[in-house]
């Protein structure tokens, strides 16, 4: 019996490498990258090996033996091993902790006679190969240009895909994906989308352009045994197109030739609980890893992206006009509340507007960016108001449902029939929601076929879908939704886009909502227009009603002018010293009590020297409370990443020992301060 020392790595907070002995036989030891089954205090656990040798610190008698190791999946390739690695280190997190979680679960709980079976059942999987194939159409200069650089780069190369809405990336990355196949026959492309109801329509083009080609495709909303298979293909380098959302950016991929990020702006590639990592920006790492081209498209870049595109580290790739022949851009105009006062949250020109495209037979779109029927209900007699009893937030009317909800912490009430303060029974909404849009327009237009989709509509599996396909085959005239309906979806018998009320976001405290309000009025106008133009038909329109038209972010929605948008709030960014010309990372920290939470931020502050890093002082968090709980935060800046990075490490390992009973985490490159 030969023996050996296998550091395994566990999914266990602070330390998660530890040491197991493994006797073997005749046959070879285990291998780095494979996994193996270790006690580990009363359980059995599956973990990594990162590690093989003979020594090891820990005494004999306190050395246990690893339980089994499995051999029949091949190991996860060094190359994915550094990838782990790297996540765990920059967001300052434990091995085991990044690199566990992102296997299928099946993996890790499966004793390995029932993981056979799942792998045989993968040989016989077919991941669709039944589609008929559709003719490639035959792409404009501009849109040739930008496949063919994308498709022949070779070695690590960065491309941002800067195209106006319509402009037809989609069909770019399709023609850059089969340069990339016809060239290597093994060869795998990653496919990032933003969120998950975009992944069908794009699937399904797809399959349609590569009808013999394996395609997984990863997402959160896979069953355990779907998500095992689609790992598997990609694991053993069967699945040659990956689709998925910000967590495939972890998939095994041993064979990545090519990596496409579409809509690159998009909040939610970064994952905003557990470990806060940027799929983006662990995109463009691992394509540097390995060498290899990396595609960022969106019509509004990330100022990120726009940055390095104008230091040269991007390379821009432009496509200025819609693909479609005669689809045009739509026309852009603001409605100006405080003149058109509104009635039912619609202005008198959206009415009209919206009445003429259902004389016409054509599809409407209404864009408000919150869901329920009215944000608060009050009482006017005594001034009460339904106040969360947890968080620092309302309990939002939910009409339909018959009930108040907390959107933070999922409170849920039945509506009082009168004041609980007063006994008042006549309660009032107080605002607007997507739910009294729809119950408005209804009144409005009884004929009219009405579509509502937001989180609430869309609850129950396979609804969204539905409710989109119901969209695309013309059987709504006016859609009525929130940021679910903004991006990607190309709508093609949309002509007006009416947008409800942006004005909020004009006054955030946060830096970056300009940005983004811009990039999501853009995606939501973006939606109208994309098919060619009947004969003699009228341009398609957006309307933005606000009671701020002379604010220069709409004027440059008006005139689709992204590019000295961008440039001139990059310059801004640059002047007050703030990202991407600054690297940050936040300390969040929770207690029962605001001032405990605090208490530890400023002990954490003081707890070693930090010459030249700025370390702010500790604040409150914007919404303070959720579900009885207080959060603070506090913002460390520094101009250099590798600076930050060396003292993020020193001060964690000082906040540890501090060991406080208040709950903390740490965020680096925070989306939201
Ligand atoms: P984007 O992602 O840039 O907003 P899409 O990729 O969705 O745009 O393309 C918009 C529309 O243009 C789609 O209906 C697509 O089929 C069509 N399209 C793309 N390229 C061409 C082309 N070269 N010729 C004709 N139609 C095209
Ligand atoms: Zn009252
Ligand atoms: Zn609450």
């Amino acid at each position: 019996m030969a023996s050996c020392i296998l550091t395994i790595a566990l999914d266990t907070p602070l330390t998660s490498c530890f040491d197991y002995r493994w006797q073997h036989g005749p046959e070879a030891p285990p291998r780095v990258g494979q996994l193996a089954q270790v006690p580990f205090g009363r359980r059995d656990v599956v973990g990594l090996i990162v590690g093989v040798g003979q020594h090891t610190d820990v005494p004999a008698d306190k050395l246990k033996d690893a339980l089994a190791v499995r051999g029949q999946l091949a190991p996860l390739s060094p190359q994915w091993l550094a990838l782990v690695a790297f996540a765990a280190d920059y967001y300052q997190r434990p091995l085991g902790e990044v690199a566990l979680p992102g296997l299928p679960k099946n993996l890790r709980v499966l004793t390995t006679v029932a993981l056979d079976r799942a792998i045989q059942k993968l040989a016989k999987a077919d991941f669709g190969h039944d589609a008929t194939p559709r003719d490639m159409p035959e792409l404009n200069p501009a849109q040739q240009e930008a496949a063919d650089a994308i498709g022949g780069a070779l070695g690590f190369t960065p491309l941002l895909l800067y195209g106006v809405t319509g402009s037809g990336k989609t069909e770019v990355y399709l023609q850059a994906c089969a340069q990339v196949l016809a060239r290597d026959a093994g060869a795998q492309i990653l496919v990032l989308v933003p969120e998950i109801n975009l992944t069908p329509q794009l699937e399904g083009n797809i399959r349609a352009r590569f009808p013999g080609v394996m395609l997984a495709t990863l997402h959160s909303s896979l069953s355990e045994g779907e998500r095992m298979l689609h790992w598997l293909g990609a694991h053993e380098g069967r699945a040659r197109i990956i689709l998925g959302t910000r967590l495939a950016i972890l998939a095994s991929l041993p064979n990545l030739k090519l990596i496409v990020i579409d809509e690159e702006h998009d909040p939610s590639y970064k994952q905003q609980e557990g470990l806060r990592y940027s799929a983006r920006d662990l995109a463009v790492w691992r394509a540097r890893q390995l060498g290899i081209p990396i595609v960022l498209g969106s019509a509004t870049p990330s100022l990120e992206s726009w940055h390095h595109a104008g230091s040269g580290r991007y390379r821009k790739l432009e496509l200025r006009e819609r693909a479609v022949r005669d689809a045009v851009l739509p026309r852009v105009k603001l409605l100006d509340m405080e003149k058109d006062r509104p009635k039912d949250g619609l202005t008198a020109a959206l009415v009209a507007a919206l009445r003429q495209r259902l004389e016409r037979g054509e599809q409407s779109l209404l864009f408000l960016n919150r869901r329920g029927y009215a944000p608060v209900i009050c009482c006017e007699a005594c001034g009460w108001i339904s106040n969360c009893t947890r968080c620092t937030s309302f309990m939002v009317l939910h009409k339909p449902e018959h009930r108040l909800r907390c959107h933070h912490c999922s409170l849920e009430l039945r509506i009082p029939r009168a004041c609980p303060d007063c006994g008042n029974v006549d309660l009032q909404p107080l605002g607007r929601g997507t739910q009294r849009v729809e119950e408005g327009l209804q009144a409005l237009f009884p004929e009219a076929r009405i579509l509502r989709i937001d989180a609430d509509s869309t609850r129950r599996k396979g609804s969204a879908q539905e409710a989109f396909d119901s969209v695309h085959r013309g059987e709504v005239d006016i859609l009525i939704g929130t940021q679910m309906v903004a991006k990607g979806h190309d709508f093609k018998k949309l002509t007006l886009v009416g947008i409800l009320n942006p004005d909020t976001a004009l006054f955030s405290q946060d830096y970056r909502a300009s940005e983004r309000l811009f990039a999501q009025l853009m995606q939501v106008a973006g939606r109208a227009g994309r098919a060619a133009r009947a004969e003699g038909g009228s341009v398609s329109e957006v309307l933005v009603q606000s009671r701020y038209v002379a604010h220069p972010l709409y004027s440059a929605v008006v005139s689709h002018d992204y590019d000295r948008f961008a440039t001139s709030l990059l310059e801004e960014r640059r002047q007050a010293a703030l990202p991407p010309y600054l690297y940050q990372a936040l300390l969040r920290a929770e207690a029962p009590e605001l001032a405990l939470a605090i208490e530890f931020l400023e002990n954490a502050r003081d707890c070693i020297g930090h010459e030249g890093i700025t370390v702010n002082d500790p604040i409150p968090m914007t919404m303070t409370r959720v579900h009885n709980v207080d959060r603070a935060q506090l913002l460390v800046e520094c101009p250099s990443r590798p600076a930050l990075q060396a003292f993020l490490k020193e001060w964690l390992a000082a906040i540890r020992q501090m060991k406080s009973r208040v709950k903390w985490s740490l965020e680096v490159d925070p989306l939201d301060i």
